[in-house]
């Protein structure tokens, strides 16, 4: 299987230093196991996408010497694919719908108890309440949630490989850590028609990712991941969870980093080399 991975930025700011060294690195796998990188535009909250903000992406990519086979893939082009995994979750009696807005999970978690997780990679973790609701009954103020004790019971429990250094190794899904750590997670936000687990799952199927490589941020969610392709019969890529890019107070960098914009250090005159060399990569020769 040809090596392919993916950089899938959501275009809603511009990209920072923890950007380029994400896209840098994938980029750079890509070609020293004469592979393919891919670039994905993650914009199914629409809400907060800008046409702006994505056409900075591709300048800032390509002055950073990368490119990637056309056409890009948009998520927001996709909502009937979300849709079809969604349905394929409900079919299988996983899903419920959940009309909780973010007072009512505080007031039905009620006070904190020690030893119990009360934040977990999707969030707060769901308390419950709308568990028994059945799929019928979805309207377009709810947002579905998957039943993780039903859904762990339901999956194949597979395992996957991590490359990157921090966690390298195999790591096993585990009932015993899903729900209680992770919970209930949201399948379909509202007024969204997908949330970033559902889609980031189907999207990297459908796009053959082999290797995805991000941010360790995301290592935690990566078991929602595994366990969400066992449940749609889709295959599990090798993970790669690369060291975040800090500011000097040791802080990870965001969207609203506007002082560690590509485009910002790119008006000061910076090269990509310099960029490579901020966060650490080998310099491209030639
Ligand atoms: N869109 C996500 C982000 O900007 C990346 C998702 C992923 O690589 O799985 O953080």
């Amino acid at each position: 299987m040809t090596f392919t991975t993916r950089f899938a930025p959501s275009p809603t700011g511009p990209l920072h230093l923890g950007h380029a060294y994400s896209a840098l690195l994938a980029h750079d796998m890509a070609v020293a196991e004469g592979g393919t990188f891919l670039l994905r535009i993650e914009d199914i909250d629409q809400s907060r996408a800008r046409p702006a903000w994505e056409a900075q992406i591709y300048e800032d990519l390509h002055w950073l010497g990368l490119s990637w086979p056309q056409p890009v893939m948009r998520q927001s082009d996709r909502l009937p694919r979300y849709r079809a995994a969604l349905d394929q979750l409900t079919a299988l009696g996983l899903t419920y719908p959940c009309r909780c807005n973010r007072t009512d999970i505080e007031a039905a978690a009620g006070a904190p108890q020690e030893g119990v997780p009360q934040f977990g990679p999707d969030g707060r973790i769901y308390p419950g309440t709308c568990r028994n609701r059945p799929a019928s009954e979805a309207s377009d103020r709810d947002v579905i949630r998957l039943n993780m004790e039903k859904a762990v019971r339901a999956g194949d429990l597979r395992s996957f490989t991590e490359t990157g250094p921090q966690f390298e190794g195999k790591h096993q899904l585990d009932p015993e850590q899903l729900i209680p750590t992770v919970g209930d997670i949201i399948l379909v936000r509202r007024s969204m028609g997908s949330s970033y687990h559902l889609s980031v799952v189907v999207d990297d199927a459908d796009q053959g990712i082999t290797h995805a490589v991000r941010g360790a941020d995301l290592f935690e969610a990566t078991q929602i991941h595994v366990l969400l392709q066992s449940l749609l019969d889709l295959p599990t890529p090798v993970y790669h969870h690369h060291r975040l890019i800090r500011d000097e107070n040791g802080k990870r960098l965001a969207k609203r980093d506007d002082a560690r914009a590509i485009a910002k250090y790119r008006t000061e005159g910076a090269t990509p080399q310099d960029i490579r060399e901020m966060v650490g990569l080998p310099l491209l020769s030639g």
